[in-house]
């Protein structure tokens, strides 16, 4: 004991203590720089690492990275192997949570008057097999009085619109009906969740998106007279899940000024889904790795959510379950979902609200800001998306933190204004393989996921040893109003710039 205290003293002078030399000479590092961090984000290691979630996902029949698959749980434990394997540098952690998910579902059959025909299935359906008559529903199905008796062991048919997907389903398996049939409210085929079992409504049954050429088309035949039968065989697995976020928070640096980042790790269950968020999963670990090599002044948080496609699941687990003091200590939140589309464009969360009139707290324009002279410095043009709340950043707003990113685009057509600004082609979709089997390793552009990761470490290494000129949190902001309802409302603004499947 003598001995200890008596070392303890000279080390404070002297270091004479071997962990205390370590810290000081041992394991010098620089301090992170912008252009060194950029410079350590390449093409080969952000391909690396998409190959290998292709090949998790591929392991596997379903070649899915789904929460609940393993290729899903071999995400996770490769993050968590990955951040650990940094000689300490992060605290890593496993944060597990609960959640219903759709395992595995298909169409068997959908038969119109005995042919086949073009639906897809909503996310959490209930399995069923039936073949009976279509019966209209009233309005847009979303009252029960809107469901005439007629309805009981018959299929019900629905108007998209007004009110969400699952509420209809739930009302028409209240009322009896065997199945379900949702046709679209505009031009073309759509699909969409019911949202996670159960609500207190009902049950929901077997139900199908069409389109709405072919609803209003059998609304108009029955109006007339006509009796059209239809068969729904529809399969679906659903199941209690058990998941987990991967958390990797710097040792070093100020606590009470951290940057937080995040991306999902998982995928739909339709694909690998290695854009979706493949892309942002690996454009932070890459960073993160990076970051490992220098000394910073400020912590980071990084953040892989689990259940982003279920509604943001982990992101607000995460968040819902922070103490108060530990949501105080972080100064801004930056989110990376889809940075590698084909077709893409360069866009950044519309944090001051100039586009598109829904700005973040403040701070949220300064990411912003700091994002479009990012890519000016590269030569790039860049466009402003919708500060919605429609991925992980969502939960970290609702509680006054600013947020900020940058996406490449979904499912939406590229315009010709987009084609002139970044290239590619008009009339397609930025990403032609949104939440589709064929979101792989193929699917990625390697130019935009590069400068992308890049922006990526620029933001991390700036905002890792400086805030100058950034607000101060406002820690009292009360939680925004009706945030799940912003969340789940197409209509507000365009309904491209998703990560969330739809909802209504
Ligand atoms: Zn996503």
């Amino acid at each position: 004991m003598r001995s200890t205290i008596v070392l303890g003293t000279l080390a404070a002078a002297a270091s004479a203590s071997p962990a205390l030399a370590r810290r000081q000479y041992g394991t010098y590092k620089p301090l992170v720089t912008s252009e060194a961090l950029q410079a350590d984000i390449t093409k080969e290691g952000l391909l690396e690492g998409a190959q290998t979630l292709e090949d998790f996902a591929y392991a596997y029949p379903r070649r899915t990275r789904i929460i609940g698959s393993e290729a899903h749980n071999d995400t996770v434990n490769w993050l968590k192997e990955e951040l650990e394997a940094l000689d300490g540098y992060y605290d890593v952690s496993l944060q597990n949570f609960f959640t219903v998910a759709m395992i595995t579902g298909q169409i068997n059959a959908f038969k119109v008057s005995g042919s086949n025909a073009s639906a897809s299935l909503f996310e959490y359906s209930a399995s069923g097999n039936a073949t009976a008559p279509l019966v209209v529903v009233a309005n847009r199905g979303c009252n029960a009085t809107d469901y005439p008796a007629t309805v009981s062991g018959n299929i019900a048919l629905i108007s998209r619109g007004s009110c969400d997907f699952g509420l209809k389903s739930a009302l028409a398996g209240t009322a009896g009906a065997a199945a379900a049939i949702i046709y679209n409210n505009a031009a073309g085929e759509f699909n969409g969740t019911l949202g996670v079992p159960p609500r207190p409504e009902g049950n929901y049954v077997a139900t199908v998106a069409i389109s709405q050429q072919l609803g209003t088309g059998f609304v108009q035949a029955i109006a007339g007279g006509a009796n059209i039968t239809a068969t729904i065989d529809v399969t679906t697995d659903i199941q209690n899940v058990s998941t987990y976020n991967v958390l990797a928070t710097t040792k070093g640096g100020d606590q009470n000024n951290k940057l937080a980042l995040g991306a999902h790790t998982d995928s739909v269950l339709a694909g690998p889904g290695i854009n979706d968020d493949g892309s942002g999963t690996v454009g932070i670990l890459e960073v993160a790795k990076a970051l490992s090599k220098y000394e910073i002044k400020n912590a980071v948080t990084f953040g892989f959510w689990a259940g982003e496609e279920e509604g943001l699941l982990g992101s607000t687990y995460y968040v819902e379950h922070l103490p108060a003091n530990e949501t105080a200590q972080i100064r801004g939140y930056l989110n990376f979902d889809m940075i590698a589309s084909p077709n893409y464009i360069h866009a950044i969360y519309d944090g001051d609200g100039s586009a598109f009139n829904v700005s973040g707290p403040p701070g949220s324009a300064q990411f912003e800001k700091f994002l479009e002279d990012y890519f000016t410095s590269a030569g790039e043009n860049f466009t402003a998306t919708a500060f919605d709340g429609r991925s992980d950043y969502g939960p970290f707003l609702d509680v006054g933190i600013p947020s900020g990113g940058t996406f490449t685009g979904a499912e939406e057509i590229k315009t010709e204004a987009e084609a002139a600004a970044f290239g590619g082609e008009a009339g397609v979709a930025l990403d032609k393989c949104y939440h589709a089997a064929c979101d792989n390793v193929a699917n990625l552009d390697l130019d935009a996921f590069e400068l992308h990761g890049k922006a990526i470490a620029a933001a991390v290494a700036t905002y890792a040893t400086s805030w100058e000129g950034f607000p101060a949190r406002n820690t009292t902001v009360a939680r925004r109003s009706v945030p799940r309802a912003r969340r789940t409302n197409e209509s507000r603004h365009h309904r491209s710039r998703r990560s969330q499947p739809l909802k209504k």
